[in-house]
């Protein structure tokens, strides 16, 4: 009698159709007969590189075919932990799923296989990895960009939509680029098929399916004995979507709190509100997706489903048809600032930047209509006291400035109130510029220690005028804004001190 673990793993083999046991002696159909099968793939036709990331119960690794060359993400689950955790439903989905999915802004499944201990899954390598990490880079995209990613959006979830999937866990981590930026949605461990599965919608009591910021208020309602209906299964990911549009253009999810319980509160009441200079149609989009009654939301089959979310003004201008086709809109960091956009000179590569203007260019550029003012305040802010003027300069710090609590013994260099943008919205911050070098920022109203942005070799500071300036860091954009018009200063003082710290 086979063993429990080979009936779970025989279900999961590719196809649908059962697959031969290589021990097997019964007799070969006459190979023009059948449709040839290619063999069967294993473990050592890969070469295996870094791990892309991680799940629950199962690891991503970048792999490439010895033969052809060619490179995949192989999801490699270990076979006793996923039936430890009673997992095998969910990856039976997954697989299920993906199969089923035949379209460009999807992860694709080529082929699965397994050996003693762990099943392998290969899919299609999504090389940018995840968006949100890209959103936290820039702090939010503009309008243009967050138009192109919603579209690819929508034509994957009407595609899904179409094929009676649900997703319900769309969420920035979940949407994966691939190297040419488009979108390839992935992670479908929380989908439903719906004509397939007597349990459609089926939430269970204290428990949600998704991730509670993007989690629709019909997900918390539902209780043990009600079922979601069809359409309003769909709608969950109208409302995830919604959420994610507002995060694009905002930089951080609509409802936000310390508690998942908090969040759902706030779900519950639509408690959200929309950051000054957040785009009029965008708003309407968003208020149009984010409605508690499912069947009330636009895209819904009650609303006109697809086509009418597709005519929505946000929208205007989208080829829709040959949106695969098109090149991504560059990510580029940004600020608004008085309704403006400010553009940074530099656009994202991954987590490099690079830069059609060298730094100094910039600042020649801005220096030129420097006022005298500004010039006489310009002063040199790497020191080279000797170690009894420092011992002396720090005692005074430690006696006459408040902020002296917060930079760890180090004397500081230069301060001063900043607004730091994040997204389209901002925080009043002390920014404190250090030896070491350190930029520490500081909470002035409960003076709190917030964070330090942080140095390396590859840290640039850009001025774009006389009040704002941009402190680009591998993983992060800071966006500063001094109210007293002293930006070129600080660039100053953080390029000589980059000059210190990195060209001695
Ligand atoms: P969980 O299993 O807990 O739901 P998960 O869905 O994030 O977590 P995986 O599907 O195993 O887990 O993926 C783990 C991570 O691997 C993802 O977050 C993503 O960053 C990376 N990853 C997954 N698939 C790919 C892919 N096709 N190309 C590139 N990176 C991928």
């Amino acid at each position: 009698m086979p063993s429990m673990l080979t009936l779970v793993f025989r279900k999961l083999k590719v196809g649908s159709k059962p697959q031969k046991e290589e021990s097997s002696m019964a007799p070969q159909p006459d190979a023009s007969q059948q449709r040839v099968q290619p063999p069967k793939k294993q473990r050592s036709d890969f070469e295996f590189g870094k791990i892309l990331g991680e799940g629950s119960y199962s690891e991503v690794v970048q792999a490439t075919e010895k033969t052809t060359r060619k490179e995949y993400a192989i999801k490699v689950l270990l076979k006793r932990q996923m039936i430890r955790e009673n997992k095998q439903k969910y990856v039976m989905r997954e697989r299920d799923v993906l199969t089923r999915l035949n379209h460009p802004f999807f992860v694709k499944l080529y082929f699965t296989f397994q050996d003693k201990d762990r099943l392998y899954f290969g899919l299609s390598l999504a090389k940018r990895g995840e968006l949100l990490p890209y959103i936290h880079k820039v702090g939010s995209f503009d309008e243009c960009t967050t138009r192109f990613y919603s579209a690819e959006i929508i034509l994957a979830l009407e595609h899904m939509h179409s094929l009676g999937i649900i997703h319900r866990d769309l969420k920035p981590e979940n949407i994966l680029l691939n190297e040419d930026w488009h979108i390839q949605i992935t992670d479908f461990g929380s989908a439903k098929i719906l004509e397939a599965d007597s349990s459609d919608g089926i939430v269970r009591a204290n428990s949600f399916v998704g991730t509670a910021q993007y989690v629709s208020p019909e997900l918390l309602t539902t209780n043990r004995t009600e079922r979601v209906e069809k359409s309003a299964s769909k709608c969950s990911d109208l409302w995830a979507l919604g959420a994610i549009i507002y995060q694009l253009l905002a930089g951080l999810p609509p409802f936000r709190a310390g508690t998942e319980y908090l969040i759902f509160q706030k779900i519950l009441k639509l408690e959200y509100v929309f950051p000054d200079g957040f785009p009029e149609k965008a708003r309407d989009l968003v208020q149009k997706l984010l409605v508690i009654d499912p069947k009330k939301r636009l895209g819904c089959d009650e609303c006109g489903g697809y086509p009418k979310l597709k005519a929505h003004p946000f929208f205007q201008g989208v080829d829709w048809d040959n949106i695969h086709k098109q090149t991504p809109p560059a990510l580029k960091p940004f600020t608004m600032l008085d309704g403006e956009e400010i553009h940074s000179d530099y656009y994202v590569d991954d987590f490099n930047i690079l830069t059609p203007n060298s730094l100094s260019d910039v600042f020649e550029k801005i220096n030129t209509n420097e006022t005298e003012n500004e010039k006489t305040h310009s002063k040199k802010y790497v020191l080279d006291h000797s170690s009894e003027e420092r011992a002396h300069l720090l005692s005074k710090q430690e006696k006459d400035v408040k902020w002296h609590q917060f930079v760890e013994g180090n004397l500081i260099l230069k301060m001063g109130l900043v607004d730091k943008r994040k997204g389209l919205f901002a925080r009043r911050r002390q920014l404190l510029l250090t030896e070491g070098p350190h930029l520490y920022y500081v909470d002035p109203e409960n003076m709190v220690l917030k964070g330090e942005i942080p140095w390396s070799r590859t840290l640039k500071v850009e001025a774009k005028n006389f009040k704002t300036f941009f402190v680009h860091t591998p993983n992060r954009t800071y966006y500063l804004i001094d109210p007293e018009g002293y930006a070129l200063e600080w660039c100053r003082a953080i390029d000589e001190m980059m000059h210190y710290t990195y060209q001695a």
